[in-house]
């Protein structure tokens, strides 16, 4: 079941897991602190050279240009040195004078006028040197004033936009990420991790191949090099990447996606390179990246500029991958809750080619989750976790997390000796309300209703003949959708028949079908249902030729034209008349579905509302669960 309203794009950064102490508040005291003391630095600099360079001017020996021309014309003078306007003359006897001459006049003409004879002047050697000449380095260093100004501004904007943190000044290339505790490895294992059991079967093998490199290696396996972890945040993607370096007892080198994308272009590609090379050294090891769809959206997508940092980087990690060799023992876990726009470059064989799901927990997984999370706290005798997860739906392991420290906190503040059930279930409401509340949670009735829907697609699917089996049931919300009934996995089919085709319809249909029969009043839960029974039904009458009104013509090609996913009208070929019979046809057989898919729930309404009151105390059923309920199907 999936609305059809769009959901707002969900935080994607919400994982809320503080990665390697970042100081969330940022350090901007300290920040303008550092920045002022630089500027200020500069600019004593610079008006202090003007006050140094000046000084080899030595004022007691300055005489004027007329007693200047005076000495010349007297032949006292042995040599002249002019340097910009400094001029010194080096006596036949005693120490050298000094003058200055106006700036942007000969020396010589100067001192023409003044009267000093032609034959003099020619005898008198005169040597120019450029500076150090105060003026011209004064000049320099003011040129130099903005470039310092716009340098420590765009520090500024750097510092802003990397997040601040201490004693970074001077590394933005750097990689930040952290190893946890140098040499040392995360004590977290899987047993800190409750439910996600099958992401952590999936898991269990990188384990095993950075505990034994070698043993996989001799058997000229492929490891895994990459795994993407899927899944909302606060559903323990993070906590699961740390438990895989846990069990092994390799190094965890963490670090996340936002990070990588900086202002300057090339810092970030910078950063992975350093990164992976911190990792080489320390293999075997686990390198994590968070939120890769920061950096791993796909590639040309989105309009406007600002696009060639994120690839550049997006590059660099795949270059990186690339260039692993068998012996380089490093596995990269990266986490996400948009697989949908990563670049598809990221999913190839030999990058992150393993995808390991971290679902909500369901009701059993909440209860779990809970009973680590009160380990070592001290909980009353009347407390019943299981009730908790019970009121609970929608949670993630954040959440419940949150929740035993809440209770904990209220417990401390009522002055109690340990937390009782009053608090817990107070505290469900607290975290619910709370500004971090990130899952969706659902209304009873709401619930209901997803439960019958979905209860309706399994047992229409189960009776049905060509149908997938119904491998996995539940409510548990997954991305857009609320709930959802999990195909067994089977062949895929090339050909497809008619009866195929109306069968999948029947199943596609038993969800609203079964709201309206138990509710008397669709919802818009069976949205994208019906999106696709519309689109799989004109498919069958105007590409396959499935209508014996319309015959065995095709009048639509496949995939009009999806220029930016809009359809710009169809080119349209045939009559008003076909159009007419083309609606019609489409009708009769969604119509002919609807109805056997509500035959078959009317015929079998007890296993309905089994399977959906089932399905709302326990959220999800795996198949054999689903055919010890409903009996096997004849
Ligand atoms: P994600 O990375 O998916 O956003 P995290 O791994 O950061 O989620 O989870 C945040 C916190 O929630 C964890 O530190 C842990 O305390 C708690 N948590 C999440 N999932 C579980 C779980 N399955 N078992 C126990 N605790 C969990
Ligand atoms: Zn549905
Ligand atoms: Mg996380």
């Amino acid at each position: 079941m999936t609305p059809d309203k769009k959901q707002p794009p969900r935080n994607t950064r919400g994982s809320g897991d503080n990665q390697g102490g970042q100081d969330p508040k940022g350090t901007g005291g300290s920040f303008f602190g550092r920045s002022w003391f630089w500027l200020v630095l500069a600019v004593l600099v610079l008006f202090g050279s003007r006050f140094f360079f000046s000084r080899p001017v030595d004022m007691s020996n300055m005489i004027g240009l007329n007693e200047v021309a005076q000495k010349v014309e007297a032949g006292q003078v042995a040599r002249i040195v002019v340097q910009g306007d400094v001029v010194t003359l080096e006596m036949n006897e005693g120490p050298d004078l000094r003058s200055r001459k106006e700036t942007g006049y000969s020396l010589l003409e100067t001192l023409k006028t003044m009267g000093v004879s032609a034959e003099k002047l020619e005898k008198l050697p005169i040597e120019v040197e450029s500076p150090p000449s105060s003026g011209a380095i004064f000049s320099w260093l003011i040129m130099l004033l903005p470039m310092v100004l716009i340098f420590a501004f765009f520090f500024f904007i750097m510092r802003q936009a990397g997040g601040a943190g201490q004693n970074r000044a001077m590394q933005f290339g750097r990689s930040r990420a952290r190893k946890l505790d140098t040499g040392d490895r995360p004590t977290v294992t899987f047993s800190d991790v409750a439910g996600s059991d099958e992401a952590k079967q999936e898991l269990q093998e990188v384990v095993e191949f950075l505990k034994e490199p070698q043993k996989f290696a001799a058997l000229g396996a492929r490891i895994p090099k990459g795994v993407l972890m899927v899944g909302a945040p606060g559903t323990g993607k993070t906590l699961l990447a740390k438990a895989v370096a846990g069990e092994a007892g390799v190094p965890f080198f963490s670090s996340s996606g936002s990070e990588f994308v900086e202002m300057f272009v090339g810092v970030g590609a910078s950063r992975v390179r350093d990164l992976f090379e911190q990792a080489k050294k320390n293999s075997p090891c686990i390198i994590f990246i968070d939120e890769i769809d920061a950096v791993g959206r796909h590639r040309g997508a989105g309009l406007g500029g600002g696009n060639d940092e994120r690839e550049q980087t997006l590059n660099q990690i795949l270059v990186e991958m690339d260039g692993f060799d068998s012996d380089t023992n490093i596995v990269i876990v990266a986490a996400t809750n948009r697989p949908d726009i990563l670049d598809p470059a990221l999913l190839r064989p030999g990058r992150f080619d393993r995808k390991v799901v971290v679902d909500r927990p369901d009701r059993h997984g909440r209860e779990e989750i809970l009973r680590v999370h009160a380990r070592g706290k001290p909980i009353g005798p009347d407390v019943d976790l299981g009730v908790i997860a019970g009121q609970t739906p929608g949670m993630v392991g954040a959440d419940l997390e949150n929740l035993i420290n809440e209770a904990a906190i209220l417990a401390a503040r009522r002055n109690k000796r340990s937390i009782s059930m009053d608090e817990l279930v107070e505290s469900i409401e607290r975290v619910m309300a709370g500004p971090a509340r990130r899952s969706r949670v659902l209304t009873e009735e709401d619930r209901k209703i997803v439960a019958y829907h979905e209860a309706g697609h399994a047992i229409v699917m189960e009776h049905l003949k060509f149908t997938d089996r119904v491998g996995k049931i539940t409510i548990v919300s997954r991305g857009q959708a609320l709930g959802y009934v999990m195909p067994l996995p089977e062949e895929d089919r090339t050909l497809k028949s008619k009866a195929e085709y109306e069968d999948e319809l029947t199943g596609l249909l038993g969800g609203r079908a079964a709201e309206e029969l138990v509710f008397a009043e669709p919802t818009t839960g069976a949205a994208n249902d019906l999106e696709r029974v519309t689109k799989l039904a004109k498919a069958m009458v105007t590409r396959y030729g499935m209508s014996d009104l319309i015959g065995p013509m095709q009048l639509q090609q496949a995939d009009s034209n999806p220029f930016m996913g809009m359809d710009f009208g169809e080119q349209r070929t045939y009559s008003e008349e076909v159009a007419r019979q083309i609606d019609q046809e489409v009708r009769r057989i969604v119509e002919q579905a609807y109805e056997r898919a509500r035959q078959l729930l009317v015929e079998h309404k007890d296993k309905l509302i089994l399977l959906a009151e089932t399905l709302l105390e326990k959220e999800a059923l795996d198949r054999s669960e689903f055919l010890k309920l409903i009996g096997e199907p004849a």
